[in-house]
């Protein structure tokens, strides 16, 4: 499978070179030249295997140059480190089917996707005879999955900046009790936003980059969005022998990752098996105002309950765009530069149309979130993450009579105490992971906002 640019500006590359590469050459997003198609044939053939045993099969498809045995050994490794049998499972209650994508070792579905590319980078690196330094900025999330990902792994290094004190104490404990070699800390004493203002700057020297061999982990990797189309078709799977060919998903959406994978599994899936594809936002709701009146512009960022969705310019939506657009790299190269002017993006109402077709949209403010959270719990004892709430919001909201809805539970409730407490009453129980976390030596490094302290000590530091 050849890779391109939603850009158009760079000639075709292999699978494994996308991986490295990241983010486009030219600015745009790598995409795969075409969506394989699955028949109806193999998918019977796909419905009894295990997560793993699926996720090498929907690989397999995107990745041409790794041979197979090596992708099998890759994803049966990012896999084990699950703390349930089925990896992914699904749960029927109050009405909706909840898919559980909390099993990783940081609690939230970045996991699903972080653990494998840990693996395929260290594998594409070995062969390669090469290193890497990972740099990012985190508000939580990321950055635990991200270190979780790259812990222990001999060719690479991780630098996580977070704002010092700023971060949910689960957050930061999962971060800075990772005391491996070459993990790194950094708290920053300032602002998420400072936080990504340093590590922007410093992929922007070229020359301290290269000189560095810094690597980003962040979500517009192809790799990560190819893990995660794994369990749409995995949920879909879960139906296709109870006579029900056609299922719907809702998802809590941030940078449109994940609903952007929802959206080449449908591709991917026989015409109509995917139906609705919610995308489900809180406060921080361009997205739904482009999807329900085709308003695409810029707002400012609200601090809601559920912070991993707390974005407003969505880093995938390009990939999108590309397909909207009638995949004309010339028309996403002008449209990304104007509304880089701008801030904001116009749409015909044929296009307009498509969107409606392609996706269904609500965003949920926080006290619709929170009685949802409060209600279900009541009616059902099972307790929601303030993420998944949004989604199961609108899911519940916009549920067919007779289709599935599959919702997708992006974090482990425990991960957001103080949202759940406030619905519920109670805290939600520690699962072990977190638990375990409570005495454990903790290391990081508090350094000022400042670009020329964290360079200096990535000099010193990296591998
Ligand atoms: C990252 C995250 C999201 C948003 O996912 P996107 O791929 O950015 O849309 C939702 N919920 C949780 C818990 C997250 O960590």
């Amino acid at each position: 499978m050849e890779y391109m640019s939603t850009r158009g500006g760079i000639e075709p590359i292999l699978f494994s070179q996308a991986v490295m590469m990241g983010l486009a050459t030219d600015g745009g997003l790598l995409l795969p030249r075409e969506i394989p198609h699955v028949s109806l044939d193999t998918l019977k053939e796909w419905r009894d295997l295990s997560y793993p045993q699926l996720a090498l099969e929907v690989i397999d498809l995107f990745a041409g140059d790794v041979p197979r045995e090596d992708l099998w050994d890759l994803v049966e490794r990012a896999y084990a480190t699950f703390d349930h049998s089925q990896v992914v499972p699904l749960v029927e209650v109050g009405g909706i089917h909840i898919m559980e994508l909390f099993y990783g070792p940081t609690l939230a579905f970045k996991d699903i996707a972080l653990q494998f590319l840990g693996n395929l980078f260290e594998y594409l690196l070995d062969k390669a005879g090469d290193r890497v330094n990972i740099l990012g900025a985190t508000s939580g999330d990321t950055g635990s999955a991200a270190i979780y990902g790259v812990k222990g792994r001999k060719n690479m290094a991780i630098f996580i900046l977070h704002p010092y004190g700023k971060v949910s104490p689960v957050q930061e404990f999962q971060m800075t009790t990772v005391t491996d070699p070459r993990v790194y800390n950094l708290a920053i004493k300032g602002t998420f936003d400072d936080c990504q203002a340093i590590v922007k700057e410093i992929f922007g020297d070229l020359g301290f980059k290269e000189r560095y061999r810094l690597g980003a982990v962040n979500s517009i990797n192809w790799a990560r969005v190819l893990a995660q189309v794994v369990y749409y078709i995995w949920g879909y799977l879960r139906f296709a022998d109870t006579g029900s060919p056609k299922v719907a998903f809702t998802v809590p959406t941030g940078n449109f990752g994940n609903i952007f994978a929802g959206f080449v599994a449908r591709e991917m899936l026989p015409e109509g098996a995917v139906g609705q594809l919610i995308l489900a936002t809180n406060e921080n709701d361009i997205l739904y105002r482009f999807i329900s009146r085709g308003d695409y512009s810029l707002g400012q960022v609200i601090s809601t309950i559920s912070p991993s969705m707390d974005i407003q310019v969505a880093s995938n939506f390009e990939r999108y765009l590309y397909y909207l657009w009638g995949k004309d790299p010339l028309r996403v190269r002008e449209g990304m530069r104007s509304f880089k002017k701008t801030g904001r993006l116009t749409f015909s109402k044929e296009e307009l149309k498509q969107v409606a077709g392609d996706f269904t949209s609500m965003a949920v403010d926080q006290s619709q979130t929170l009685e949802t959270i409060g209600r279900f719990y009541r009616e059902t004892g099972y307790i929601l993450d303030p993420h998944t709430a949004v989604g199961v919001t609108a899911g519940l909201a916009m549920k067919e009579e007779g289709v599935p809805m599959i919702c997708l539970a992006t974090a482990h409730p425990a991960k957001f105490p103080d949202a759940v407490k406030r619905a519920i009453g109670t805290e939600p129980p520690n699962p072990p992971r977190i638990a375990e976390l409570e005495g454990k030596k903790r290391r990081f490094e508090i350094l000022p906002a400042h670009v020329n302290k964290v360079k200096e000590y990535i000099e010193e530091h990296a591998i």
